[in-house]
């Protein structure tokens, strides 16, 4: 069933107010999976929300509109809604007698455009409000169903849930369900990614799959399935999610809104190990990152934000003779680092951080943005060049990202 929801009110267009209501109700339908398939935001205008319903009635089974139902003049939806239908408004009178009652428990006197509240289309079924004044209205025009919900948010979601939903799903039949599962990609460019699984994104249906790009070099994959019930779309991603795996799982660092430093912390702490940072240019980001995680002690012994080349020195143990060989920006010092905190710890792991942030300090053999980055640990000492370009702390924010996917190999490598 395709749903259409059609949120009213000035306040959201002037971005006033954050259209939850929205969120809300899509997050809804599609757990019971009615398609949502498009949302509309029209301002308190008559003719403008004439237009939106009439056009959402077109191309969606189903149109659920919020807001506009209150006693104010500005209030519109009910007698806009009940035009495009070619109905009267009735009285209703059940629900003046539950606002009288609203307003005498209150103690005050029920103001006449309060009345208007109570003011249904003919034929409509009614929603009662628990929270509110405002009742709802269910209309069944042509085959096809438009609800009318107040605006505020409790009574909309009460509403909602206990009403429209099961009366919907009496209404239409159940419909199955839509779950979402992502898969967060690291270390991989969004066209590279997508040539590779050309094929699944070609022939998709169900599940569906999206590609998106997120901060920080971090690109997710959107496995969409809809099924009878939630585990037989959970099967159909675990499905598709096993073929992307065997393609292009070495990228996939996480799932469903993980981070690299909580799976990196998870994986240290599942093999029982220590890990300690030499930060130069990061100037302690990554052990910043990794500090992020609750539980981070388990595994995050210390680090050393060694920015001087004294420090690097007298405090990791780097020898002198490397940094006058080398200089500070090159993978044998970068070793030096990592074998050095190692030592000084006495950590499984060790990591050294050593590049050219910027903007300042770089020459035509050691730009701007190079970084070397050294593991040292169990597998022995690995070092790695990475190359980035852009602003200071954008280099700073991919060293560090890609220090923890780095370290996020060298662990998975360990037995
Ligand atoms: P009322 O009787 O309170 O006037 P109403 O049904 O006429 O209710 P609106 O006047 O459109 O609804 O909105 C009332 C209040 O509900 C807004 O001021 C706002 O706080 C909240 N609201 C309305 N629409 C939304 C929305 N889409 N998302 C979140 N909150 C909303
Ligand atoms: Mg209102």
């Amino acid at each position: 069933m395709i749903v259409e929801i059609v949120t009213t009110g000035t306040e959201l267009l002037l971005g006033q107010i954050v259209n939850s209501n929205a969120a809300y109700l899509a997050a809804k339908l599609n757990e019971f999976g009615f398609d949502v398939l498009y949302q509309t935001t029209v301002g308190d205008n008559r003719e403008r929300m004439q237009e939106v319903l009439l056009h959402a009635l077109r191309r969606a089974d189903i149109v659920i509109t919020s807001g506009g139902l209150g006693p104010t003049q500005g209030d519109i939806t009910r007698e806009v809604t009940a035009k495009i239908c070619n109905r009267e408004l009735q009285l209703h009178q059940p629900s003046l007698e539950r606002i009288k009652e609203i307003f005498a428990r209150r103690m005050v006197a029920m103001p006449e455009s309060n009345v208007r509240q109570a003011m249904i289309p003919e034929g409509a079924v009614v929603v009662n409000n628990d929270k509110g004044t405002a009742p709802g209205v269910i209309l069944e025009i042509d085959g096809k169903m438009i609800v009318n919900l107040p605006g505020p948010p409790s009574e909309l979601k009460s509403m909602f849930q206990h009403s429209v939903l099961p009366y919907l799903q009496k209404h239409f039949g159940l419909q199955g369900t839509i779950i979402s599962r992502v898969l967060h990609t690291y270390g991989i460019s969004e066209s590279v990614l997508e040539e590779q699984i050309k094929d699944f994104i070609l022939s998709q249906s169900n599940p569906t799959l999206a590609l998106l790009v997120r901060q920080g070099g971090e690109i997710i994959i959107r496995l969409t399935a809809k099924g009878e019930s939630a585990e037989a779309a959970k099967l159909l991603i675990a499905g598709l999610e096993e073929k992307l795996r065997q393609r292009i799982g070495e990228f996939i660092f996480g799932v469903d809104g993980q981070s690299m430093e909580l799976v990196v912390g998870q994986s240290l702490s599942a093999k029982r190990l220590k890990i300690s940072f030499a930060e130069s240019c990061t100037g302690g980001l990554v052990s910043s990152r990794m500090t992020d995680v609750a539980g981070s002690s388990d595994y995050l012994l210390g680090s050393i934000v060694c920015y001087d080349n004294s420090i690097k020195i007298s405090q990791v143990g780097v020898p002198a003779e490397i940094l006058a060989a080398h200089g500070a920006v090159s993978y044998q010092t970068a070793e030096a680092m990592a074998s050095g905190i190692r030592n000084t710890f006495k950590s499984d792991i060790g990591v050294g951080i050593t590049g050219i942030a910027g903007p300042g300090g770089g020459s035509a053999d050691k730009p701007v943005g190079l970084v070397f980055v050294a593991i040292d640990g169990p597998l022995g000492l690995k070092h790695y060049q990475l190359n980035f370009s852009g602003q200071r702390t954008y280099i700073k924010d991919r060293t560090a990202k890609t220090t923890l996917n780095l370290v996020r190999q060298y662990v998975g490598e360990l037995s």
